[in-house]
């Protein structure tokens, strides 16, 4: 129970890494406000949480929308009382997003619930806020067959939030820790379109130094690190748990 007593915001919560540190949040003792544009896949989630004893409620919000951003931060209070974590994690990727639409979620987003979480977090003494941002902000893309226009904005978006996790560690200091995790490649919805197609499967298992994918699980263990006093002396840092991918 390393979060007992606390309460974590988690931003694209109701699908793969996100439900992941919802879950894992949950366990650890903290209560858990999910926030997705998926309501039916996020009430789900608040119901699985409520059968193992845990305690979650769901908002419907899209972070791109900075109104939709400051409304989930207000109800995390309204429904709990206060806020210890946010989990900025939300994003698209994949042909057929455009720029403006990328950079909107995956950056903006991110902008956003840095921007009106730090305050409160601030005011009530302490807190922390994680990042989700991606092997994507730490080098180009090197995706064969799948790099659109889309994947300029994801390589500038996920590097930009590198950028928002420094600038809002020193704004938060010393009261509040800020830090960012790059994950490698993980088994979920948004990265089907690789996983589903064997050369670009192959090419990633070949690329990545463990040899294979990563499980939702295993950066959600990297969040609760973030999350938790363990990482009490960490800020404006990334976490990166990409299987080696960056190695190279
Ligand atoms: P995912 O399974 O698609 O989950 C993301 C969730 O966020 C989905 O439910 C999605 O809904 C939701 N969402 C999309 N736009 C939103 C918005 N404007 N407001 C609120 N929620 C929104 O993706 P994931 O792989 O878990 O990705 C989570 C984060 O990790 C993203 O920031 C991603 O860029 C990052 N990441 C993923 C990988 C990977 O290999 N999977 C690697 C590095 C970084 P829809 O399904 O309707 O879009």
């Amino acid at each position: 129970m390393r979060l007992a007593g606390k309460v974590a915001l988690v931003t694209g919560a109701a699908s793969g890494i996100g439900r992941a540190i919802s879950r894992l949040f949950a366990q650890e003792g903290a209560a858990v406000v999910a926030a997705d544009v998926k309501a039916s896949e996020g009430e789900e989630l608040i119901k699985e949480i409520e059968r193992g004893g845990g305690r979650a409620t769901f908002i419907l919000a899209d972070v791109s929308r900075e109104d939709d951003v400051k409304g989930i931060i207000a109800r995390a209070k309204e429904s709990f009382g206060r806020l210890d974590i946010v989990v900025n994690n939300a994003g698209i990727g994949g042909p057929g997003y455009t720029w403006e639409q990328v950079i909107a979620v995956n950056l903006s987003g991110v902008y956003y619930g840095c921007l009106h979480a730090l305050p409160l977090l601030r005011e009530q003494g302490g807190g922390v806020i994680i990042n989700i941002s991606s092997i994507a902000g730490l080098t180009g893309a090197r995706i064969p067959q799948v790099v659109g226009g889309y994947g300029h904005a994801y390589i500038a978006a996920k590097h930009g939030v590198i950028g928002l996790t420094r600038q809002f560690a020193l704004d938060g200091a010393p009261e509040v820790r800020v830090n960012a995790i790059c994950p490698g490649w993980v088994e979920t919805p948004l990265t089907r379109l690789v996983w589903e197609t064997p050369p670009l499967r192959d090419w990633v298992i070949q690329t990545t130094p463990l040899g294979r994918f990563a499980r939702p699980e295993e950066i959600a263990k990297g969040a609760l690190f973030l999350a938790s006093d363990d990482s009490s002396f960490m800020t404006g840092a990334i976490l990166v748990l990409d299987g080696g991918w960056t190695a190279y």
